[in-house]
């Protein structure tokens, strides 16, 4: 798989809110399938919290890890309801989707908040799937790239662990919807992340994978794998099932 620079290609998978006991059957599925695949990239699955641990029990030996969909800012604390990032690794996850325009739309998430979290889950040892993207809207009248400056500088903490940070280019109007941008489009805005975070990180950032997100699926991987900074992916609807979710894999292997 070609690495489009020097960060090392990951796939990821976001099952949102997907998902109950019934559903590890497609994670086991998925161990059976990545048996003897050459990988080149890494794989993740971000199931719903309350699944990890036996989600964890089933990956153990195999090469896929898994992530979280969000946690706190604090460490702990009186927050009903919410989970901590500590509670994630415990449960098993190596990683966390933070700022994903779900959260940033349905519950309130400003760059200021999701920086917070950034902090608060490396400081956890997990890295961090920090989200970014444009709404329609903003795409129309031309301020994709604007929109992208603003959300880097507002949610990639500057003290972030370069190590510890993924950036997800995500438009908003492609979630779901099966609608992508043109190559040349998404080639731009992963440019123009990469030069931010050479800024941001003085030149450490060359190895941070810059995945593409947004109606992802096994017809179209293979050509967004071969767009230029783009590092892999973050897979929502066709991550649930493994059949799907293979075939996206092995475009980047
Ligand atoms: P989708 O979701 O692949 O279903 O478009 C992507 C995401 O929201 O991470």
């Amino acid at each position: 798989m070609p690495t489009n620079g020097g960060a090392r290609a990951l796939v990821a998978g976001n099952w949102k809110m997907h998902g109950t006991t019934a559903s590890l059957g497609e994670l086991r599925l998925l161990t059976t399938m990545l048996k003897g695949v050459r990988l080149n990239c890494d794989v993740l699955v971000c199931p719903p919290a309350t699944l990890l641990m036996a989600a964890h029990r089933l990956t153990r030996r195999s090469p896929i890890g898994l992530g979280g969909q969000d946690c706190h800012a604090d460490i702990k604390g009186p927050h009903t309801g919410d989970i901590a990032a500590e509670m994630l690794k415990d449960a098993g996850a190596s990683a966390v989707i933070l700022g994903h325009s779900e959260r940033r739309t349905e519950h309130g998430e400003t760059d200021d908040l999701i920086r917070a979290k950034t902090l608060t889950a490396q400081g956890a040892g997990l890295l961090s799937i920090v989200c970014i993207g444009e709404s329609l809207a903003e795409r129309q009248e031309g301020r994709t790239l604007d929109v992208i400056t603003k959300q880097i500088s507002g949610s990639v903490p500057p003290d972030a662990s370069p190590r510890q940070t993924i950036i997800a280019y995500e438009p908003v109007w492609a979630i779901g919807t099966g609608l992508t941008p043109s190559p040349r489009e998404i080639g731009e805005a992963h440019h123009h992340i990469r030069l931010m975070l050479a800024k941001l990180f003085d030149g450490h950032s060359a190895a941070i994978p810059i995945l593409y997100g947004g109606s992802v699926k096994p017809a179209n991987a293979a050509e967004i794998t071969a767009i230029p900074d783009v590092n892999g992916a973050l897979v929502g609807g066709a991550s649930l099932r493994a059949a799907d979710f293979i075939g996206i894999i092995k475009a980047y292997s």
